[in-house]
């Protein structure tokens, strides 16, 4: 008999600046779902990209989840500390022939529209070759719990993923693989954004031997003219000092009840309202952030 996994599941901000709507409602979101399954909620800081990094954003971040009461059950993962558990991986793939070096720059790219189907670049003294994890010509589908059922050519629509950049980087790609796969997360809530990385995630996780977490893609915070939210009030950081404001609208972008949250309290309280009050089905496709504003 298979025993089912206990819910697991994760927030994983980019440390590029302070807590916005937009990452509240992601982190939200996944909580809600992970302590109404009574499962854990881990947060997991993807500092992998130095030169965009702003200096003391993860700390901010973590704070600020703390001032809305959304505290992860382990200590964070910094995945700038996850690099031998990267190249290990790296290396199984290099060794079975999934993964490959390449000199390709990305103009020599341009001519196929960005995606790398064979190599078309010279190696370059003083430079060295990204890894690529190589791509076949299949199209896979997965059914995600909030977007539905989500189609894929990989090949063609896809290419050739990188695993390591040629700035010696590693790629969100391979860590979020070997991350979700290390920290047992069996569920991933994440924004909508992400929709178009799954199935090379879920392709790399087969080629490793890892199990597939379930998917649900929470709508992206957009204009009420459909646009990705720029410099609007979103894009604003949310302010922990008086989360009450920002909580509720984000419990309304997930398509909650606001009749079911207290208008005050301490977050804490407020938030064990929410998890005995939150369905997740009525969790929307799209939304957007003026309808969730109170008049
Ligand atoms: N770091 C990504 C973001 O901030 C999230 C990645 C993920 O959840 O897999 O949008």
């Amino acid at each position: 008999m298979q025993t089912e996994l206990p819910y697991r599941g994760r927030f994983a901000p980019s440390p590029t600046g302070p807590l916005h709507f937009g990452s509240l409602v992601a982190a939200l979101g996944s909580w809600l779902f992970a302590r109404q399954a009574g499962g854990q909620w881990l947060v997991r800081i993807e500092d992998l990209d130095p030169p965009r990094e702003v200096p003391g954003a993860a700390q901010g971040q973590l704070s600020t989840l703390a001032d809305f009461g959304l505290v992860p059950d382990q200590a964070p993962w910094f995945q700038s500390a996850r690099g031998d558990a990267y190249a290990t991986a790296l290396d199984a793939l290099l060794a079975s022939g999934d993964a490959f070096e390449c000199h390709c720059s990305r103009s020599d790219l341009e001519a196929s529209g960005g995606v790398h189907r064979r190599c078309v670049g010279q190696a370059r003294a003083g430079r060295r070759p990204a890894v690529r994890l190589r791509m076949p010509d299949v199209e896979l589908t997965f059914l995600d719990r909030i977007q539905g059922e989500f189609r894929q050519d990989l090949g063609r629509e896809v290419g050739d993923v990188v695993l390591r950049r040629a700035d010696g980087y590693w790629a969100y790609q391979l860590a979020v693989v070997v991350d979700d796969a290390a920290q047992g997360i069996t569920h991933v809530v994440r924004g909508a954004d992400l929709l178009d990385s799954t199935l090379r995630q879920v392709y790399l996780q087969g080629r490793m031997g890892l199990p597939t977490p379930d998917y649900a893609h929470l709508p992206v915070v957009r204009d009420s003219d459909g646009r990705k939210l720029g410099k609007s009030l979103a894009s604003l950081p949310v302010d922990g000092r008086d989360p009450m404001p920002a909580l509720r609208a984000a419990w309304r972008f997930l398509g909650q009840d606001p009749g079911q949250l207290p208008a005050a309290g301490a977050p804490e309280q407020v938030l064990r309202t929410a998890v005995a009050a939150f369905d997740p089905n009525r969790a929307p496709r799209e939304n957007s952030w003026q309808s969730v504003q109170e008049k």
